[in-house]
């Protein structure tokens, strides 16, 4: 197991707050951090576009960030394209298939509203969309998902871990009766990659679409889309970049990733993904993983055991543990926890209206645990919530 103390050297901000957050977004090392300063002072030029010293480096080092991520994820660099948070990749799919009214996409009652609304908009095109919900424990049965397919299914897409749950989806199962069929699958893997090991290859997917800023460790405004068969998408938002001539009223786009790629990307920020990506992989994925499962495993299990706390999800779970404490609002839970403790932990419906519903309440609290969190910061946790009795009782 590596030494989480001297992870959180790289981690500065971690001295100031106790930070359980990381579902929404993670910190960034400093080796991820340092490679971004060094782009704007040695070599800062844009990428693909021109002949000269900058412009050269500048579009090597984006490429080489490229490597470093399909490597991690077992992808093709070549079906890989950086995009500015999952969103943007779901979207990308929505938008560049080629629908035909009256196919048919089936999602899930635990999606992020990332994925889920890209496709309930569809809709307005005659596409037909089925919800499937989870048990109790936020876990999907891919025996329901097999249930409500039809002969014009063309999508099943589904989160990986849930976001509100903390519950781990058998994406793998969901993929091999979707192969069976002939049916495409998205995973949303913006709690996944990063956390566990993620092999695109044994997943057997056919988008992957995931977040920089989460557990890949990388800048806000970054993301992955990784597209198995590019050919049957046609980029629904073209420029500069992704074409390869212009002829009249005609135009050639690049194959991928380039053609959806339109425009200057961000390109210190894919750089200090490729650098944080490098950082997680030196760690490991698997060490990250079981480091994050036994902390959220002791958090869940020591607030359960509080009489005025609810705590919800599956007991084998990633690293995130929601929870209410009874007689308070969740907001209130979270900014106490932040004024009296400087804990930082999100309440709300985490962007995933359905999913937080589902619970039966409006609204919990999201302590969420990466690489860098310890034993103590568990500890503090609970004894801060253990303390807010005095207000409910
Ligand atoms: N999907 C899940 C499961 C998430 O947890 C999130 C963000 O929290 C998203 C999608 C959206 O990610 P992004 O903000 O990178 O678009």
């Amino acid at each position: 197991m590596y030494d989480v103390y001297a992870v959180r050297e790289d981690f500065p901000v971690l001295k100031e707050v106790v930070y359980l957050d990381s579902t929404a977004t993670t910190q960034t090392p400093i080796p991820a951090v340092e490679a971004m300063v060094e782009y704007f002072y040695k070599y800062a030029g844009n990428h693909g576009r021109g002949a000269h010293r900058l412009a050269r480096e500048t579009t090597n080092r984006y490429e080489d960030a490229r490597e470093t991520v399909a490597r991690f994820l077992n992808a093709e660099p070549s079906k890989t394209v950086f995009t500015k948070n999952t969103t943007e990749g779901t979207n990308l799919v929505a938008n560049s298939y080629p629908w035909e009214a009256g196919d048919h996409i089936i999602t899930t009652v635990l999606e992020h509203h990332s994925n889920l609304l890209p496709w309930l908009r569809l809709q307005k095109k005659g596409i037909k969309v089925t919800l499937v919900s989870p048990d109790r424990r936020g876990i999907i049965d891919p025996r329901m998902i097999e249930n409500a397919l039809t002969d014009r299914t063309k999508l099943i897409a589904v989160t990986h871990v849930s976001n509100v749950f903390g519950s781990i989806q058998d994406v793998g199962r969901i993929t091999k009766l979707a192969r069976k069929n002939g049916i495409k699958v998205l995973i949303d893997g913006a709690q996944s990659a990063g956390h566990m090991p993620v092999d695109l290859k044994v997943l057997g997917c056919d988008f992957f679409a995931t977040a920089g800023h989460k557990g890949l460790l990388g800048p806000q405004g970054t993301g992955v889309l990784y597209i198995r068969q590019p050919e049957l998408l046609e980029s629904a938002s073209v420029g500069g970049g992704a074409v390869s001539d212009v002829s009249g009223l005609e135009y050639t786009l690049e194959p991928s990733p380039a053609c959806f790629e339109a425009g200057t990307p961000n390109i210190p920020g894919v750089i200090g993904l490729g650098r944080a990506v490098e950082y997680v992989e030196k760690i490991g994925v698997s060490e990250i993983e079981k480091h994050e499962a036994k902390l959220s495993g002791q958090a869940a299990k020591r607030l359960s055991e509080l009489e005025h706390v609810e705590v919800y999800g599956p007991e084998n779970r990633a690293g995130i543990v929601p929870f209410n404490v009874k007689g308070l609002h969740a907001h209130d839970v979270a900014l106490i926890l932040d004024q009296t403790r400087k804990i930082c932990v999100r309440s709300g419906h985490h962007c995933a209206v359905p999913s937080t519903r589902f619970l039966e309440v409006e609204s919990t609290v999201r302590a969420s645990f990466a690489l860098y969190n310890t034993e103590e910061e568990v500890n503090i946790l609970v004894n801060a919530v253990n303390a807010l009795k005095a207000l409910v009782s």
